[in-house]
């Protein structure tokens, strides 16, 4: 079995010797085990924002799915799946009660309609269930609405524009390269791209949204929110979904308030973990699945293949490398 530990609380981006890949030889299972062996092992912003509260020297956090290899619980028999937030690592022993880190429980895949299981940690987990539950409960979307999402061609981003549309909003996506646009409003039906890195937010969204900006669902934080959320209409509705342009910072960013807009827009800013909505995550999963079936949401994966690339698939992340939801194929 193998698994990279965190060998340092990381400043600024990561580096490949901020972790250390280590051997281990599992124990015997007891009553109530079993033994998972990693399939796809799922790379999310979380893990860097998470980093610098871990102790030194743990087990890298991370979810994967994985198939049951061994059991001594009826429950989790071999041969089936389980999505579980189990760390970086290649073989773990569980019970019914895992929990991951940050409190996810641990589950015996869904039937998926023999869709990829790879899904289970994007459109069909935590991402699909962050677009539903934030955009749907948060932002509350009402046909006409123009709705701006940030990060657009990623993991959440990307399921929260297609929700929009189905809810027949007008959606404008916000991203850092052209072709991630082109998937976005040839493939997606995003009425909107704006490329943050090569043109000029504040007046492109001006041209797109003249009358402003209802819900914004924001996953990047920054300049860029700050300019959105100056261009919403009174009484808009802001979902905190992700702040990703500060994880890898090492200084604060040099923003300017956006709390007038909000006083006098009389805005409703909302923050949320999508772990509070545990209770719901079946419902979540099954509507995504039913707009996939029912050829309404469409979904793309960047796939690094190699427990041994793991970091590599990471960093590309967080640096925009990836169309959709990016995950290691072990
Ligand atoms: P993505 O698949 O969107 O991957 C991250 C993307 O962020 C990159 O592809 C990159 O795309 C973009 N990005 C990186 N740096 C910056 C930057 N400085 N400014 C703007 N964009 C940047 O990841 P997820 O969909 O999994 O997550 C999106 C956000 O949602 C994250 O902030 C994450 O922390 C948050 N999240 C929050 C949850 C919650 O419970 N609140 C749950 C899940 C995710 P580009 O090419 O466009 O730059």
């Amino acid at each position: 079995a193998k698994k990279y530990v965190l060998v340092i609380r990381s400043e600024g981006f990561p580096k490949s010797s901020d972790f250390k890949l280590v051997e281990e030889t599992l124990p015997e299972l007891k009553e109530n085990e079993y033994l998972a062996e990693a399939v796809f092992l799922s790379v999310d912003p979380y893990m860097r924002a998470y980093m610098p509260s871990l102790e030194p020297n743990t087990t890298m956090i991370g979810s994967q799915v994985a198939k049951i290899v061994e059991s001594k619980n009826p429950d989790f028999p071999v041969g089936k799946y389980v999505v579980g937030g189990f760390g970086l690592r290649s073989h773990t022993i569980a019970t019914a009660e895992t929990k991951s880190e940050l409190g996810f429980n641990t589950f015996l895949l869904p039937h998926f309609n023999n869709l990829p299981l790879s899904l289970a940690l994007g459109v069909l987990g935590m991402p699909g269930n962050t677009a539903y539950f934030g955009l749907l409960e948060l932002c509350q979307p009402k046909p006409e609405d123009t709705v701006v999402v940030s990060a657009a061609a990623g993991a959440v981003g990307s399921i929260v524009g297609q929700i929009a549309k189905i809810k027949g909003c007008t959606v404008i996506g916000i991203a850092g390269s052209n072709e991630k646009g082109k998937w976005l409003t040839e493939e997606l039906g995003f009425d909107y791209f704006i490329n943050y890195k090569t043109q000029n937010v504040e007046e492109e969204l001006r041209k797109a949204a003249p009358k402003g900006v209802d819900c914004y669902f924001d996953n990047v934080g920054g300049d860029i929110s700050v300019t959105v959320i100056n261009q919403m209409k009174p009484f808009g509705r802001v979902a905190i979904c992700g702040d990703i342009s500060s994880y890898n910072a090492t200084e604060p960013a040099k923003i300017i308030s956006p709390i007038r807009s909000i006083l006098f827009n009389e805005l409703k800013v909302q923050g949320f973990r999508v772990s509070s909505w545990n209770e719901r995550w079946l419902e979540g999963i099954h509507k995504n699945l039913r707009w996939i079936i029912d050829g309404k949401l469409k979904y793309r994966e960047t796939i690094t293949e190699g427990f041994d690339n793991i970091f590599k698939a990471f960093t590309e992340m967080l640096q925009g490398g990836n169309i959709g939801k990016a995950s290691v194929k072990v």
